[in-house]
């Protein structure tokens, strides 16, 4: 996805986070997601976000599915500001 409503993806701030503390490496997450965003670090045994910029603006399915509650996402309320916000300034 290059863009998302006519904004550069590489400028939306949306993508997940991942506590590296609450991870166990069950790799659920990355079992779903097919747009190669995650990625598995062998030697901490967890999963990094890679490619943040490859999920898709508001899917938050991985951390839904995440037993550990490890991933986050920006608050709906924060996203609207911020876009509300970037649309504003262009
Ligand atoms: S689903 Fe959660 S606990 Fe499992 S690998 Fe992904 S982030 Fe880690
Ligand atoms: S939110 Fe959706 S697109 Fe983004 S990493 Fe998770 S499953 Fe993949």
């Amino acid at each position: 996805m290059k863009e998302w409503r006519g904004i550069p993806r590489q400028e939306i701030p949306w993508f997940p986070t991942i506590d590296p503390e609450k991870c166990t490496g069950c790799k659920t997450c990355m079992e779903f997601c097919k747009n190669d965003v995650l990625t598995f670090d062998g030697e901490a045994e967890k999963v990094l976000v890679a490619n943040p910029f490859n999920c898709v603006v508001e899917c938050r399915t991985c951390s839904r599915l995440c037993p550990s509650g490890a991933i986050s996402f920006p608050a709906e309320k924060d996203f609207a500001a911020w876009l509300q916000e970037y649309r504003g300034k262009s």
